[in-house]
């Protein structure tokens, strides 16, 4: 008789669980050795160096691109190790790089300096406008860097769309998937060539290792890219991939209790007076909330919002909070609180900061997975304070 097929979250799930033939461990042993022996001369072991490859490095990979439905994931050291990465792959010098204007502030800081240097051209674009995706891609392109849900507003991005034009630009498309994590969406089967992580977010969700992976849905590409982090030298560390591998096995759970802690808070933001505005791709009146209903299977942990009163209000807010850590960074398991334009975005000018629409009012919020009554409770002490300031 068939076996029921076993569905791509449990599989990843138990990836690696109870394959152990020496001692028969459910979890599988670390391999922390940089180095393996040959059998003979003649004869090389499958893997040789941990630089090159590495078994617990490896089933962590495997159980990422099953989740992702990709061909072979390259786990790196950090998430800009990995963006640092595809730019070498994918981009040959002088060639063009088309960025969404609003992508995360490391590989915008990246991309510049790249093409200030000279070593490529690089074009902002708001890739929301379909209309301005596709009149900067009726001109060829190498790359096309899209990120949806963006940061720290949630804009969304039709991934679909922007792939069949990046093709059709004879481009290849990167989509950098750290916000929503396999389990919400699956940039792959939207067309895109490459999915990018920040592995240190919800993937590994404990706030306690940094690292990045880039998950392509080719072989060739996969090989292609192997072939850069062994030479380069990016690839993650065993220890961290089997930290990460730990994380991962959580990962469908924790986006579950994520989202509904998400859905209580924002609950609490949209009926107090003390916030002028909620973003949130899981209200109807977001923007993109349509275009988040159609491309993804929930609407994520991460809300910004703003309250009437700016910066002093802000601080009122945030002082004095006790279930949440004002912390950059995102997706563990605790609730964290950030000042984009203080913290996260400190580099931008006031101009460019209006320009992306983020004000001295904004916070942005990743919601943990502690118990929802208690977030609201201290978020809705917060804005009465906040209140209090404006008076
Ligand atoms: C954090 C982050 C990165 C960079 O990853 P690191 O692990 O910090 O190097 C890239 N993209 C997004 C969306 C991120 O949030």
């Amino acid at each position: 008789m068939d076996q029921p097929e076993i569905s791509r979250l449990t599989r990843a799930l138990r990836h690696g669980i109870g394959q152990d033939d020496q001692h028969r461990a459910v979890v599988p042993a670390w391999y922390g050795s940089s180095n393996y022996t040959f059998p003979t001369i003649a004869e090389e072991p499958d893997y040789a160096y941990s630089r090159s490859g590495n078994p617990t490095r490896d089933l962590f990979g495997e159980a990422l691109a099953t989740l992702e439905g990709g061909a072979g994931t390259v786990v790196t050291s950090s998430g800009m190790s990995a963006a640092t990465l595809a730019v070498l792959a994918l981009v040959p010098a002088g060639g063009r790089v088309v960025a969404a204007h609003d992508l995360y502030g490391g590989t915008w800081r990246l991309l510049n300096r790249f093409a200030a240097d000279g070593r490529l051209q690089v074009d902002w674009v708001d890739l929301t406008d379909l209309d301005a995706a596709r009149a900067a891609l009726a001109t060829e392109a190498d790359l096309v860097w899209v990120e949806s849900p963006s940061n720290p507003l949630l804009r969304i991005t039709d991934i679909a769309a922007v792939c069949e034009l990046g093709h059709t630009a004879g481009a290849k498309v990167l989509a950098d998937n750290t916000f929503c994590s396999p389990v919400l969406q699956q940039p792959l089967s939207m067309g895109a060539d490459l999915v990018l992580h920040s592995t240190t977010k919800f993937i590994n969700g404990h706030s306690d290792v940094v690292g990045g992976a880039l998950v392509s849905a080719t072989e060739e590409l996969h090989a292609d890219l192997d072939w850069w982090a062994n030479t380069t030298g990016v690839s993650g560390s065993s220890f961290d991939a089997w930290l990460q591998l730990r994380g991962l096995r959580t990962l469908d759970a924790r986006m579950r209790v994520h989202q509904e802690n998400a859905a209580a808070v924002v609950e609490l933001l949209v009926d107090h007076p003390a916030v002028t505005r909620v973003h949130y791709p899981g209200l109807p009146d977001h923007p993109g909330h349509e275009l988040a209903t159609r491309q993804q299977s929930g609407f994520g942990s991460l809300i910004s919002f703003e309250v009437a009163g700016g910066r002093a209000a802000t601080e009122a807010l945030v002082d004095g909070l006790r279930t949440f850590c004002l912390a950059e960074s995102l997706g563990g398991v605790e609730s964290l609180v950030v000042h984009p334009a203080a913290m996260t975005h400190a580099a931008m000018s006031d101009e460019a900061l209006g320009l992306a629409g983020i004000s001295q009012g904004l916070l942005r919020l990743s919601v943990g997975i502690e118990q929802s009554a208690d977030l609201v409770a201290d978020l809705a002490a917060g804005l009465d304070r906040a209140a209090a300031v404006t008076g």
